[in-house]
């Protein structure tokens, strides 16, 4: 080794000895003759001090160091003069009395600090990203999730869990996101898909009876890149035989319990998880994925307004949508340019309006501040004390309602209430409120195909009372299937799967799968299913997304070494790129210019 001891070895009984440490210098002070070194190596700093009464030749080459030199120096740990001591370094009181120094290699001086956390553009750092993983805060990001990875590994060992790998090249999988393909060099026009999850594969492990499976497993997507999306990301894959619903769920508490009192103590997790069903969290929340650590639920409206004159909420009502509302306490002083902030900001999300009512108290009850809205006037005395009563409003607050289609007044909504959480210092960053949403609808109506698709994927089993319902009311039919959600984002989806032939393909063709096609894509996953396939289920929590969430980053770049940008490209290596009309030739394709 080219050093003795790593920075973490070093503590005041080291004193005294000597040492060889290698490493960066993360920055250097030159103080009246002595030059000050804090080298860095993984796992900290260690203060290195040149004087030229030891060793003039030495400190003369202290003096050429830069930032980011690659350097080895020896020499002994003495302890810091008193009052120079760092605190905050774990490694504070002690100092490196340097005797040798040697520059392994020198360096650049680097396109960003290493030694600060400024705020540096995303694209500059995604292409020195080896610079960027210097930097304390992504190297805590990365060892975090490291550590994170090991917890999850330890825990499913221990329950019995083996942790099989499955292939990359195979074949496309239908979960509702674009494949990536990859031409076959030996097949001719024929292509390999890139797993977007290994779900076919994970239940074909459970037919050939490993019960119990996980892989910390590569899912390859070709969608839209979002904060919390990337083109490439890791799932904990896990599949279970002979389980229900409440098994798989909870094997899941107790393993997100493990992993946080393990990795972040500090953490203060809500338990037990609650469970909460679809349509609960829809109506009080709006959303799928509900952020439970803050209140500001939203409460449905219509039928308080159903006979109501104001054009707005008639309008809405009268042609199938709803009317829907959330109290916002103590806002009700919002100036009118606050007011128009908030319906711009609806506006934003989707919303034709916004209605904002700002609650004074009157002789008789709270009534409408008229300044606040022009929809005042248009509002019984009555159906506002109902609508403040509905959201527990007093005076002083403000109602943010919203009157449109479902689907529009929820998005809204939910946006709005995560907007007013975070203005208010409702969300406490250091709480974890994990809950699983269950009870899920089978099928969602797509108006855009005017088809069904799977809510989750096509492997989901319908509850077993619903089934008769398959051939005559498809959209009533409920799914064993569950998300977990935290801190408002979904962390994993999973479903207890089907495992009869005759059920999937009754699924497949609801799904408008024709025969051939069904024979085609999944002719191996129906043939399976008749060689004594047992019931089972699983899950896949998303890694990225679950470390991003416990390292408080809100972007899973933040926690993955080499993420694509938002364009999909990686900008260390700059791919995509451009391949040799060779490489072409050899796999059977040909250039065409787009028209
Ligand atoms: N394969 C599914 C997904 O990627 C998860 C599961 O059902 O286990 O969402």
């Amino acid at each position: 080794m080219l050093r003795s001891h790593s920075s973490s070895d070093l503590t005041t009984s080291s004193i005294g000895q000597s040492v060889t440490l290698a490493g960066w210098v993360h920055r250097r002070r030159d103080h009246g003759g002595l030059i000050f070194i804090d080298l860095r190596d993984r796992e900290g700093l260690v203060q290195v001090v040149f004087d030229p009464r030891r060793s003039e030749s030495v400190h003369r080459l202290a003096g050429t160091l830069r930032n980011e030199f690659v350097i080895q120096v020896s020499g002994e740990i003495s302890r810091r003069p008193k009052g120079s001591e760092n605190p905050s370094l774990p490694t504070g009181e002690i100092e490196l009395v340097a005797t040798s120094c040697r520059i392994l290699n020198p360096a650049k001086s680097p396109p960003f600090y290493i030694n600060e956390e400024s705020d540096v553009d995303e694209n500059l750092r995604l292409k020195y990203r080896y610079l960027d993983l210097r930097r304390q805060r992504m190297k805590d990001n990365i060892i975090l999730r490291h550590r994170v990875v090991k917890c999850l590994r330890e825990f499913l060992d221990a329950r019995g869990f083996i942790e099989i790998e499955t292939p990359i090249l195979i074949k496309s999988t239908p979960e509702g996101a674009r494949d990536f393909l990859v031409p076959s060099r030996l097949q001719p026009g024929k292509f390999y898909a890139l797993p977007q999850s290994p779900q076919q594969l994970k239940q074909l492990l459970m037919v050939a009876g490993f019960e119990k499976y996980y892989q910390v497993a590569r899912c390859f997507r070709d969608e839209d890149q979002r904060a919390d999306r990337q083109l490439e990301f890791t799932q904990l894959d896990i599949e279970m035989s002979f389980v229900d619903e409440a098994d798989v769920l909870q094997l899941m508490e107790d393993m997100f319990i493990s992993v946080v009192e393990k990795v972040k103590p500090s953490m203060k997790l809500l338990k037990p998880f609650p469970r909460l069903s679809y349509d609960d969290v829809m109506e009080r929340y709006g959303t799928d994925k509900p952020d439970l650590r803050f209140g500001l639920e939203l409460r449905s409206l219509t039928d308080i307004v159903a006979g109501s004159d104001f054009g707005v909420f008639k309008g809405a009502i009268k042609s199938g949508g709803i009317v829907k509302g959330l109290c916002v306490p103590g806002c009700g002083a919002y100036t009118r340019k606050q007011l128009d902030e908030l319906i711009d900001l609806a506006r934003a999300f989707g919303a034709r309006g916004l209605v904002a009512l700002a609650l004074v108290e009157e002789a008789d009850g709270v009534a409408v501040d008229k300044a606040s809205s022009a929809a005042a006037k248009f509002l019984a005395t009555e159906e506002v004390r109902k609508m403040a009563d509905r959201l527990g409003a007093k005076a002083g607050d403000l109602l943010l309602i919203v009157a449109d289609r479902a689907g529009v007044v929820n998005k809204v909504l939910d946006q709005m209430r995560r907007e007013m959480g975070r203005r208010l210092g409702l969300i406490d960053q250091n709480t974890l409120a994990v809950a699983f949403v269950v009870d899920f609808p089978l099928f969602e109506w797509s108006e855009e195909e005017k088809r069904w698709q799977a809510s989750h994927h096509p492997f989901t089993a319908p509850r077993d009372e619903d089934i008769p319902m398959l051939d005559t009311e498809p959209a009533k039919v409920r799914a064993k299937c569950y998300d977990i959600v935290c801190n408002g984002y979904e962390l994993s989806s999973g479903s207890i799967r089907i495992h009869n032939r005759d059920i999937q393909e009754k699924v497949f063709r609801l799904l408008g799968y024709d025969a051939e096609r069904v024979r085609r894509l999944f002719g191996h996953m129906l043939e399976a299913f008749e060689y004594g396939a047992p019931p089972h289920g699983g899950i896949a929590p998303g890694i990225d997304r679950m470390v991003m969430i416990l390292a408080g980053e809100e972007s899973i770049r933040e926690v993955i070494a080499f993420p694509k940008n938002q364009a999909g490209c990686d900008l260390t290596f700059d791919a995509p790129s451009e391949v040799s009309d060779e490489q072409l030739r050899e796999l059977h394709l040909m250039r065409r210019d787009e028209d």
